[in-house]
């Protein structure tokens, strides 16, 4: 079965063709800079052999639905596509980024669905309007495949209300929607489905703690295959140090630099989600960059990266004391997977709690999931490459088949 999935931004569309009963990725890309004046087409596709071609065309793409047809001339095309025609594409999966309290699990899009997905925009004004025009246009493209929506909050429906709810009076939540919802849950299903996998043993039976640590991050606690909580809150500010984000921080914090310092609500949202995070303690967002500058002896770098790894270490004691004992810590997403740096500093000091690495797996590269925990570590250290791409693909496929068996 041949799926299509499609992360659509405010000026892109992101895809994956896989054919997911094989596991196997297809062709990938991105149309970027949409409505812009030279907007990017990059196409890549994989060979049977494991080789890959790209292609990169500069042209201007007038709108999404401009977007998305280039993309699909592109997988049908005679020499770069990779399907002959777009009726074999059986189903198109979409993230969403917000689904609300209204969606616990990925769901075939229908009237109602829009509908419930358009009321949660002022939950995510700047992801769920791309997300939802993204399903719009496909509708259009693919009027004869299910659409199918995965949501990025789904995986977190499982908390306690201990968890969920902030100590603020009870009716901005009833009337409002207002709690923590989360967010990466398709990457922390993945890597904990596939930590478990690898350790042989039932997701039912693990207490775990995964760390996505991409340009945003974040923390889950996964007990017995539930989440019981997570780092981000109603939006992806809370939590952990991020590229731009801030992460946590006094909430009391806008007030001051709305009274002290005359700033706008649009100027103190800009400051904690872009300029904030790892940009704002040392100029660079960019991880690989602030090791470098690290190593080079500067010491706001230094400083930026032991606040990232603090933030994360007592999260790491906080969700253990929540779960009350722990099998295994998870790291994922690009610093995740690829910074020993990082790994060593989140665990380092951590041996009382039976969290203890071994410097020399740690150090060693590889885009497979593995070990990086000492003989003598109680709780086991994995490194699991994410894919939220292909989670999505296998949920969408799960959807219709449960629906063509009702
Ligand atoms: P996104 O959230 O955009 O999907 P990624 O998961 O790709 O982000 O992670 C991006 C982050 O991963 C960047 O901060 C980048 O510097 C970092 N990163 C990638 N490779 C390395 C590496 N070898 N060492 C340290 N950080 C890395």
């Amino acid at each position: 079965m041949k799926i299509l999935v499609i992360n659509t931004g405010s000026s892109s569309i992101k895809y994956k063709l896989f054919d997911v009963d094989r596991q196997r990725l297809l062709a990938s890309g991105a149309a970027e800079k949409i409505g812009e004046e030279t907007s990017l087409l990059t196409h890549g596709t994989v060979l049977p052999t494991g080789e890959k071609k790209e292609i990169v065309e500069e042209q201007r793409i007038s709108d999404h639905e401009d977007g998305l047809k280039r993309i699909v001339d592109l997988l049908v095309d005679p020499e770069h596509g990779v399907v002959g025609d777009k009726s074999q594409i059986s189903a198109i999966g979409h993230r969403v980024v917000h689904g609300g309290e209204a969606f616990q699990s990925p769901t075939i899009v229908d009237e109602e669905v829009l509908e419930a997905i358009r009321e949660n925009i002022p939950l995510a004004p700047l992801h769920n309007p791309p997300n939802l025009l993204g399903i719009e246009v496909a509708r259009r493209i693919f009027p004869d495949s299910l659409q199918v929506a995965v949501f990025d909050t789904a995986f977190h429906h499982t908390l306690p209300v201990e968890a969920f709810l902030y100590a603020i009076p009870c009716r901005l939540y009833e009337e409002h929607k207002v709690r923590r919802y989360g967010f990466h849950g398709t990457s922390h299903a993945y890597v904990a489905e596939r930590a478990a996998a690898y350790l042989g043993r039932p997701l039912e039976a693990l207490n775990l703690i995964t760390i996505h640590l991409g340009n945003g991050a974040s923390m889950a606690a996964v007990k017995e295959g539930r989440c019981v909580d997570t780092t981000m809150g109603m939006t992806p500010l809370a939590g952990l140090v991020m590229g731009t984000r801030s992460g946590d921080v006094d909430p009391a914090l806008p007030f001051f630099l709305a009274f002290h310092l005359g700033m706008s609500l649009k100027e103190i949202d800009d400051l904690l989600n872009k300029e904030s995070g790892l940009k704002g303690l040392c100029g660079t967002n960019d991880m690989r960059e602030v090791i470098h500058k690290r190593d080079e002896g500067d010491r706001a770098a230094e400083i930026a990266l032991d606040l990232y790894a603090y933030r994360i270490k007592k999260y790491i004691g906080a969700y253990f004391a929540a779960m009350g004992s722990l099998h295994a810590v998870v790291f994922t997403a690009g610093v995740g997977e690829n910074s020993p740096a990082v790994r060593e500093l989140c665990c380092r000091g951590l041996e009382n709690l039976g969290i203890e690495i071994d410097r020399g797996r740690n150090a060693l590269p590889g885009g497979e999931i593995r070990e990086i925990g000492s003989p003598e570590s109680e709780v086991k250290i994995l490194v699991v490459p994410t894919n939220e791409e292909l989670r999505i693909a296998q949920e969408t496929k799960r959807v219709i088949e449960s629906k063509t068996r009702t």
